[in-house]
């Protein structure tokens, strides 16, 4: 299973659209996967200026095409998810694969690296797989981050203080580089998996391992102590220095707006092999794809945790309004009074950068926005449904937090309908349908 093999899936699905006219990876490719990001098929620029790779984008765009890269229904993945998670299988590694057909010198510059945004600070690398092992050799960590281009053998890598940020800070000790892989290109499921969070010790290859049945095949590194999947398109071999930061930034992050310039790691690429004809993979920051890869697993972490107070999680819905990662809503089949608000509480335990969420009743579809503001409108009163709880810590993606610290402001609607008054008060009024109006709607309208 590579990324390959998906596209030539999705391809027999008629779900690939072929750009064939010549475009530039600054700015050109960004806005046409701006334009058509929601609900869009899986782009493939063929012909590039100034280079002579093909570039695919939005493979993970939407949650079906996730669902479809890991053959399972969507009432299915979160179940799925927690048990990749929970019993990750260690992958079998190869000697060979058609990832060597090319070795080379590095040079960043021969590689279609986008830039997305007008303020950007340059090319960016934004769909990167990095996979690092503990100096001691005890622990692997595979993790997605971003990463500015230098020059022609210089990254900097956007380095959050979790698992990676750790094994860096170890070998810092040692006084010792960190050897990186840095793959580009790979199934949806290494995505996904190296987009979970995981606890630190878990290899997050063993993960979309168990996500793609044992069908992912590593590959040693020849430069670095690294592995990396062995049917990626691209990979890069590189040392994360121990001494050396550089300004990172200003880069567009998840909500759309530009994240702060912070003094950042400087990666040195030692190593470069690929597909005889690779292909590139970009995401857009701030589209669904990088949304979706961000927030879906932190969807699961919340229904886990909302399953252990309500008897029942239909959905959770980290909204596109929201960015993927701020705004959360959940369906639940309420019980008991009180169900609602509890359900609220569990969700900002389990996803701290949580800033609004609003619970709503099962017969409320929680993707569209319209349901879910007549569920406000109709079962939620302000004085008794509304929790606010001040100087919580959430996210400093959000603009309006405090920048240093994460402070912020976190509410929560319960907009499930209350239990004392009777049901059908709150119930939407149905038109009863004929056979004939039945037809008569589809001939008309298509639905
Ligand atoms: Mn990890």
């Amino acid at each position: 299973m590579s990324l390959r093999s998906f596209l030539d899936q999705m391809e027999t699905k008629g779900e690939i659209l072929h750009i064939k006219d010549a475009v530039s990876t600054r700015f050109e490719i960004p806005f046409i996967m701006k334009k058509c990001d929601e609900e869009c098929p899986v782009l493939l620029f063929e012909k590039l200026k100034k280079y002579k790779t093909k570039v695919v984008a939005n493979v993970c765009g939407t949650r079906k095409r996730i669902c479809e890269a890991l053959t399972m229904d969507q009432n299915d993945l979160y179940d799925r998810l927690v048990e990749a998670w929970r019993s990750p299988r260690k992958p079998e590694i190869v000697e060979d694969s058609s990832l060597k057909e090319v070795v080379e010198r590095p040079d960043l510059y021969k590689i279609p690296v986008l830039t997305h945004f007008e303020n950007d600070a340059g090319p960016y690398v934004t769909s990167a797989v990095i996979h690092a092992k503990s100096v001691d050799g005890n622990v692997e960590n595979v993790s997605v981050h971003r990463l500015q281009v230098l020059d022609e053998r210089h990254l900097a890598i956007r380095l959050v203080p979790r698992h990676l940020y750790e094994l860096w800070r170890m070998a810092k000790e040692a006084g010792k580089d960190l050897d990186i892989s840095i793959a580009i290109g790979v199934h949806p499921a290494v995505m996904l998996a190296a987009s979970s969070p995981v606890p630190f010790g878990v290899n997050e290859f063993d993960v979309a391992n168990v996500l793609m049945n044992n069908n992912l095949h590593l590959i040693k590194c020849e430069h670095v102590d690294a592995y990396a999947p062995a049917d990626a398109e691209l990979v890069l071999e590189g040392r994360i220095s121990a001494s050396r930061t550089v300004v990172e930034g200003p880069f567009v992050d998840v909500t759309g707006t530009y994240d702060v310039e912070r003094k950042q790691p400087v990666v040195e690429i030692v190593g470069v092999m690929h597909k005889d004809n690779y292909v590139y993979q970009a995401v857009l920051p701030s589209g669904s794809e990088h949304m979706l890869l961000m927030g879906l697993p932190h969807e699961v972490l919340m229904w886990e945790a909302i399953s252990k107070v309500v008897p029942k999680v239909h959905i959770v819905n980290l909204s596109r309004g929201g960015s993927g990662w701020l705004h959360v809503i959940v369906s639940i089949e309420k019980q008991l009074e009180g169900d609602g608000k509890n359900a609220l509480l569990a969700a900002f335990a389990a996803h701290p950068s949580l800033k609004h969420a609003v619970v709503v009743d099962t017969d409320i579809d929680v993707y569209n926005v319209s349901d879910v503001e007549w569920a406000i409108a109709t079962r939620f009163q302000a004085s008794k449904d509304l929790i606010i709880i001040e100087n919580a810590r959430g996210s400093t993606l959000d603009s309006s937090a405090d920048q240093e610290t994460g402070l912020t402001t976190k509410l929560g609607i319960d907009a499930t309908r209350p239990l004392a008054k009777p049901r059908d008060k709150f119930e939407r009024a149905r038109i009863p349908m004929s056979k004939h109006v039945e037809e008569l709607s589809r001939k008309l309208l298509g639905k």
